[in-house]
């Protein structure tokens, strides 16, 4: 069938790239960078969107659209901002092609169609949104303003992977404005909560939510939040991030307020954002050498039922058991297929449901219908059992919150058991090389010594906790003084 898979232990990298085109989740396409988000891929997405919008929503947010292109002029007012994206940006230059006139039938750029003003497509849309801000924000009474966009960014990425870092990415951005530091503050930090709780609870995915380095730091912010994920291959994965940008961007777009007390002040500011890379993260957490593993809260089909048989009368008998259960299920919220298709034959479909991650197959045959059973296959644990005709909706519905936690489980113990605590340099090497994951080590706060650790390991320090308790001791690196262990890895 040509479904196997190289082995995570083999080639982790190619197992992952294998998996996203086997399990018809995306693919490259003719632009460099640039990935086909397949249909199934898609849908898994889609499940991700509508519940984050959903979080969204309840805690007060709007969706809005802004423009895909910032003139140069706006994307170059904040400067530490525009200096961080200056090189990974796409610029357009002209807005017209013509024939050219040595080489019929080929088209060339038209030099008249020069734009007056450069336009850069969007990296992130902080400058055209802060741009339009200042007209939404005259007082106090305008604010807060917390806003979301659903888009796509461009950031020329010199080397790509699908979903986890692509030249074209999908994402939200939420954009807010706020009268005082504290309530920015306030929304930098419940947002990355949210994030926090959408990829443990909807995911599955255990995260650790800290502050970044001025090293890692978002450009033009003044503090980043995040969470850090671990992937099955003992590397970190960036999930998400919150930022808080002060009135960086009230300054550089002069947005002022008129305060209660008839003052004039900047505005403060927060943005945020999850992307496609979501997807990868998903696949990477908790998939394995036959393919996806899916939570059910992300599953498009949650159930699959495949029927058995041999001749027309069989499969009807067969497919009255089956859309019995099929109406019975979606009764209780469970999204289920029903494949009778004679296009393909029983093992194919279990090959195919099996490397697409769905998290419950049923299978019905001749036998089952004398013995009242149906055999019912977990994918996350690929055991087998024969269930009882009557009792399978409630072992289906059952399932669906053990299988969620079972992965979730098992992720958090694989986290737990590549976590090292580490006090000395060669141990930080010796862990680093042979075990991977999370290192839990003192640092003496100086951009000096973490770039210094990332030239000699390639480890980075993915974030300080939020919950790493105050305990003094001495940089891994240099021996000087520190107040609290912070957490370096590799990372994707
Ligand atoms: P940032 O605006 O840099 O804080 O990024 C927002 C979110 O997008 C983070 O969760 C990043 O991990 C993710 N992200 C950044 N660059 C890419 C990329 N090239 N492809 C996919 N996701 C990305």
């Amino acid at each position: 069938m040509g479904k196997n898979l190289t082995s995570r232990q083999e080639d982790y990298s190619k197992w992952y790239n294998e998996l996203v085109v086997k399990a018809d989740l995306a693919e490259n396409s003719a632009v460099r960078g640039c990935m086909v988000i397949k249909p199934y891929g898609f849908a898994i997405w889609e499940k991700m969107q509508a519940q984050l919008d959903k979080m969204f929503k309840e805690t007060g947010h709007q969706n809005a659209y802004f423009p895909l292109f910032v003139p140069k002029s706006l994307f170059e007012a904040e400067e530490k901002n525009a200096e961080g994206f200056a090189k990974e940006c796409a610029v357009v230059t002209h807005y017209r092609l013509k024939n050219d006139p040595d080489n019929e039938g080929k088209l060339i750029v038209d030099p008249e169609a020069k734009l007056e003003e450069e336009l850069v497509v969007r990296p992130t849309s902080e400058a055209i949104i802060w741009n339009t801000y200042k007209g939404w924000i005259q007082s106090y009474r305008d604010l807060p303003i917390l806003v979301n966009q659903w888009a796509n960014v461009v950031r020329w990425e010199m080397r790509t992977r699908l979903f986890l870092r692509t030249a074209e990415f999908l994402w939200q951005e939420g954009h807010t404005a706020h009268a005082t530091k504290e309530e920015a503050l306030a929304e930098t930090e419940q947002m990355n909560n949210i994030y926090a709780e959408f990829a443990e609870t909807f995911m599955a995915m255990p995260v650790i939510k800290g502050s970044k380095t001025e090293n890692e730091r978002f450009a033009g912010a003044l503090e980043t939040y995040c969470i850090e994920a671990l992937m099955q291959d003992g590397k970190a994965l960036q999930a998400g991030t919150s930022h808080f940008l002060g009135q960086n961007f009230a300054k550089a777009f002069d947005v002022k307020f008129a305060t209660k007390e008839g003052g004039l002040e900047y505005v403060w500011a927060t943005s945020w954002g999850v992307s496609t890379r979501l997807m990868g993260a998903l696949i990477m957490t908790h998939s394995d050498d036959k393919g996806l593993v899916l939570p059910p809260k992300l599953a498009p089909t949650q159930v699959v039922i495949v029927p058995i048989y041999k001749g027309e009368e069989q499969l009807a008998e067969i497919s009255k058991t089956a859309n019995k259960l099929v109406e019975e299920l979606r009764a209780q919220g469970i999204s289920v297929k029903y494949d009778d298709r004679d296009t393909q034959k029983p093992g194919w479909k279990f090959a195919q449901y099996e490397m697409q991650g769905v998290p419950v197959r049923l299978a019905i045959g001749p036998k089952d219908l004398e013995k009242g059973t149906v055999e019912l296959a977990r994918r996350d644990t690929l055991t087998k059992e024969f269930v009882k005709q009557e009792e399978v909706i409630e072992k289906v519905k059952g399932l669906m919150e053990e299988i969620q936690e079972t992965l979730f489980n098992k992720a958090r113990d694989y986290r737990k058991e590549h976590t090292t605590k580490v006090d000395n340099f060669d141990e930080f090497k010796k862990v680093l090389k042979e075990k991977g994951g999370f290192i839990s080590a003192h640092w003496d706060g100086t951009s000096e010594t973490e770039n210094k650790i990332k030239e000699l390991t390639k480890a980075t320090i993915r974030c300080i906790p939020f919950d790493a308790k105050k305990e003094q001791g001495a940089c891994v690196l240099t021996g000087k003084p520190s107040a609290q262990r912070v957490l370096f890895a590799k990372a994707y």
